[in-house]
């Protein structure tokens, strides 16, 4: 088994890790980048102040640019749950990282 080759497309953003050769002849309709991978501690349980502390979970998440037509998302998911994720429009991910910088930075301050 050799390993795929990726090839970057004129219309390739900067951003873009590049296109396995069978998965699409150009025009290419999406690009991907690199993903981060970030280790997290989540929690899955909804509801908190059972008796029993709701069990956290470590697990590591994806973090990447796509595009497609439509739009480009900022993609956040767990490595080994691809039917979990969120693919927010930059300007949604850009609101999203404003109120975690300010949640983040008045739980610092207390
Ligand atoms: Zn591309």
């Amino acid at each position: 088994m050799t390993a795929p080759t990726l090839e970057r497309f004129s219309s390739c953003p900067l951003w873009c890790a590049g296109h396995d050769d069978d998965q699409e002849p150009p025009p290419v309709r999406w690009h991907r980048s690199e993903g981060e991978v970030v280790p997290v501690v989540e929690r899955h349980r909804m509801a908190l102040g059972g008796v029993v502390p709701a069990p956290l979970t470590l697990t590591e998440y994806v973090v990447a640019v796509e595009q497609d037509t439509q739009a480009t998302y900022v993609y956040i998911g767990p490595l080994e749950e691809a039917h979990r994720f969120l693919a927010l429009t930059l300007d949604s991910a850009r609101r999203l990282h404003a109120v975690l910088g300010g949640l983040l930075r008045s739980v610092d301050q207390s």
